[in-house]
């Protein structure tokens, strides 16, 4: 009769996903947040980032190809 604490929130939590090794975005809510494009490596603007859209390329990253980033090596 032990609580478990559930793994899946519902709410603002989001998962970091890089894509096939490249860049940074968070999941959220089935949206992607853009941090730092793939193609150009560069920093994303914020408001580019909250459109899932590279304000420095115009490359849009497919959901598909977002991978979460694993943790707990070195
Ligand atoms: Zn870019």
């Amino acid at each position: 009769m032990s609580d478990r604490t559930r793994d899946r929130r519902a709410g603002d939590e989001a998962t970091e996903v890089t894509f096939r090794g490249g860049g940074l975005a968070l999941r959220s809510g089935g949206r992607l947040i853009l941090l730092v494009c793939p193609l150009c490596s560069q920093r994303n603007a914020s408001r580019g980032a909250e459109r899932g859209i590279c304000e420095w390329c115009a490359y849009v990253p497919s959901q598909d190809q977002a991978e979460p980033v694993e943790r707990g090596s070195g």
